[in-house]
């Protein structure tokens, strides 16, 4: 920790800085999971939900339990021993995908893209002629490598060839333009601690019609009765009614914090929310530029507005990390398997203003210029200002 304590800014791809009341609701007077006031929220989460994921025709599903549980719950309900699934895999989350569809019995074929890059699109549709399957998976932004993949394009593949589509966004939700109804997305999923703005704990699905009917049309009980859509739909039909119902106790604080978060998302407006992370994340690689860092995703067209990945310049290891940290900024290391000790990242999503941009870029300039990488003080700064307009 520095010496600025609380006032350290949080800028790893999640958990996120939160906003003051988002936190307040962490620390209300604890309510029961019946209390009519709690019923209320949760009501207003799930309605708040479908307009975030822009899925009004979709069903939200809001449990405690972090991303990964979010995309068991996806392959629980979807997939039956023996199905076959189809990985678009863009790194270390496409790999975890992989890994749940095969525990759950899915046959399971990938199209593997290198680190920073994205598969074909002739490629993907090159296997789903090989297909039938009955899922495809794709991870909007794999957090491992800072690539943004092309959602639109790969679920109407999916829809087109009768696949089930499933988006793992737990680093694009209520940042990255997501259109899940109208894009034809199955199921899209996330976790509360990216851009939706809240603590770590919660898994959130949205699970589109034609899920829930696949769900209905299983010759098979889910294995997994805490993950069974079976259980938590009248559980959440219920809250939705505001009328009390039980089956497992949810977690009341973190669903009032999502709630407040979730208000503040949809005041700002989804389209408006999409263009300022848009605009933070091309400061943001204009001021890398200036700084000769280069960026794991192979071109620009790739890289995602959540997070920047960037390999460390000759000469710098993972100390800038810790550089930066000294500085009063938290910025996360490598993940992907391959090149984990080469690249670091910085988490831009959420409430994140020019202000929270400017003080990165300056910490991650200051750190470069005492680690001997040649840079001119004040270029990334400008560049990102500059880029802010
Ligand atoms: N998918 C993606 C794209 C992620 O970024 C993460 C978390 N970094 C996960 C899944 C897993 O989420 P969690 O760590 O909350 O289980």
């Amino acid at each position: 920790m520095s010496a600025m304590g609380d006032r350290d800014l949080l800028m790893i791809p999640g958990p996120i800085e939160l906003e003051p009341n988002v936190l307040a609701a962490m620390g209300e007077k604890q309510r029961g999971h019946l209390d009519p006031v709690f019923m209320k929220r949760f009501s207003r989460v799930l309605k708040r939900l479908r307009e975030v994921f822009r899925a009004p025709s979709a069903q939200p599903f809001v449990l405690a339990g972090s991303g990964t549980l979010a995309m068991e719950l996806a392959v629980a309900n979807l997939v039956q021993p023996g199905d076959a699934a189809l990985v678009i895999n863009t790194g270390f989350f496409s790999d975890r995908m992989a890994l749940a569809l095969t525990r759950h019995g899915a046959i399971v074929t990938q199209v593997k893209a290198a680190p920073g890059e994205v598969p074909p699109l002739e490629e993907v549709a090159h296997a789903l002629a090989q297909g039938p399957f009955k899922v495809m998976t794709i991870t909007h932004v794999d957090t491992s490598t800072g690539v943004l993949t092309p959602v639109q394009q790969l679920a109407a593949m999916a829809r087109e060839a009768g696949v089930l589509c499933i988006v793992d966004g737990v680093c694009s939700v209520g940042a990255e333009a997501l259109e899940q109804e109208s894009w034809g997305i199955d199921v899209a999923l996330t976790g509360s601690q990216k851009a939706l703005g809240a603590p770590p704990g919660l898994a959130v699905v949205s699970a589109g019609p034609k899920a829930i009917e696949a769900y209905r049309a299983r010759t098979q009980p889910v294995r997994s009765l805490y993950l069974d859509f079976g259980e938590w739909l009248p559980v959440h039909e219920a809250y939705e009614a505001e009328k009390p119902s039980y089956f497992a106790t949810p977690p009341v604080n973190l669903i009032s914090a999502l709630d407040v978060s979730l208000g503040l998302i949809l005041d700002e407006g989804m389209p408006a929310r999409f263009a300022r992370h848009v605009r933070m994340a091309n400061a943001m690689q204009a001021a890398w530029k200036a700084l000769k860092l280069k960026a794991l995703p192979t071109n620009d067209g790739l890289v995602a507005h959540t997070l920047s990945a960037l390999y460390y310049p000759p000469g710098v290891d993972a100390a800038l990390v810790k550089a930066v940290a000294a500085q009063g900024i938290t910025i996360a290391g490598g993940l992907h398997p391959e090149l984990k000790a080469k690249y670091f990242r910085v988490g831009h999503m959420g409430s994140v203003s020019a202000n929270d941009v400017l003080a990165t870029v300056a910490a991650v300039e200051r750190a470069l210029l005492a680690s001997k990488h040649l840079v001119e003080p004040g270029s990334g700064v400008a560049a990102a200002e500059r880029a802010l307009g």
